[in-house]
């Protein structure tokens, strides 16, 4: 026999899923797992007694790009399906974990290229014509005392990207039109690509003016972009990371902004996020966002409806929208 607290439970979640949300995730896309699903907001950072109490009833979770969702976490959820992820980037989540549980895993490829993209090509110009600094330049009445000291060029430069995927390309499709040299650097070559490849990020940082880096985050990428990198870009090169903080050794690029190894960096990621270390924010030579990539409500919108779309596929038995390779 049931007892009537666990007959409540299968009643509700035969009506409605219960979804635990993992991350703060944008409103609107709240609004739509509310009208759908029995929701559970950030349940397991509260009392653990809460926790589990809803923990057995967990059939799927909703995480953003930045969340952790690991092997241990799983293991508090035994009726755990799936786990839908509103950004493209997963390297939060036990992948590996979920899989030898048969747990789904989605994410929001493709919707962002073109934010991502058109966000890393502001990052180079901001950071080499002083966008920032231009504008404060003006503000600061600095303007009337004689001219901002000239900026460096953009059109014609030699572009590097770290990460030849959906959102590398879309750069390279951008500077492109800024009739930049074009080169990356990938796990493998991509032979549909008409760019010159480069086996390693330090071989391809000594060959450009801007390196811009955008792989995936996770144990494969952290810092990549290392002091060696930082040395091979030189001192008249940029740096802009639009991909994920860990990719890049921060105190190793502190040191090469400030002592002049480098000439710039425009960052939207860092290592411990929101913090970003004291020292970048002291710097001039470096334009900073608060990891910005998606951040439209165009975009927003459209992963929103492609991490929703997930959730209602699966619990309607259709296929899944995006699933993660
Ligand atoms: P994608 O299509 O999977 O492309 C990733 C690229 O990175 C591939 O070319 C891959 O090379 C390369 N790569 C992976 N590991 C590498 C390594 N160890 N060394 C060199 N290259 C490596 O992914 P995407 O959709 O373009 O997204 C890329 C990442 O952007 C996401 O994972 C996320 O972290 C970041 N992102 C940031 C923001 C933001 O707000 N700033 C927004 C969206 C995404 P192979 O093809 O050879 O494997």
């Amino acid at each position: 026999m049931t007892s009537p607290a666990a007959g409540t439970a299968a009643a509700h979640s035969a009506e409605r899923p219960d979804v635990l949300v993992v991350a703060r995730l944008w409103p609107p896309m709240m609004e739509a797992l509310h009208g759908a699903f029995h929701v559970h907001d950030r349940v397991h950072q509260g009392e653990p007694a809460a926790f589990a109490a809803i923990a057995p009833r967990v059939r799927a979770i909703a995480a953003s790009g930045e969340s952790k969702v690991t092997r241990e976490m799983m293991a508090q959820l035994p009726a755990l399906e799936m786990i839908s992820v509103f950004g493209v980037g997963y390297d939060g989540i036990d992948v590996a974990a979920a899989r030898e549980r048969g747990i789904a895993v989605t994410n929001t490829p493709n919707v962002l290229n073109d934010e991502v993209a058109d966000l890393a090509l502001g990052l180079v110009l901001a950071v080499a014509r002083r966008i920032p600094q231009a504008d404060r330049y003006v503000r600061e009445g600095k303007w009337s005392a004689g001219p901002m000291p000239l900026a460096r060029k953009v059109s014609g430069a030699r572009l590097g990207i770290v990460g030849l995927g959906r959102i590398g390309m879309a750069i390279a499709k951008r500077a492109e039109a800024f009739d930049m040299s074009i080169a990356y650097t990938a796990r493998s070559e991509k032979p549909g690509a008409s760019y010159r490849y480069f086996p390693s990020a330090a071989a391809l940082a000594a060959e450009v003016d801007f390196l811009v880096v955008i792989t995936p985050g996770g144990a494969g990428t952290r810092k990549l972009i290392d002091a060696k990198v930082l040395r091979a870009l030189g001192k008249d090169g940029y740096l802009v990371n639009v991909a994920r903080g860990s990719v890049v050794d921060e105190a190793a690029l502190v040191e090469a902004l400030t002592s002049g190894t480098i000439a710039g960096a425009g960052l939207d990621v860092f290592e411990n996020e929101p913090n970003v270390p004291a020292e970048l924010l002291g710097l001039d030579n470096v334009v900073l966002t608060p990891h910005v990539g998606s951040a439209t409500w165009q975009t927003r919108r459209a992963m929103a409806d492609l991490a929703f779309g997930n959730l209602e596929a699966h619990f309607a038995g259709r296929p899944l929208l995006s699933p993660v390779p």
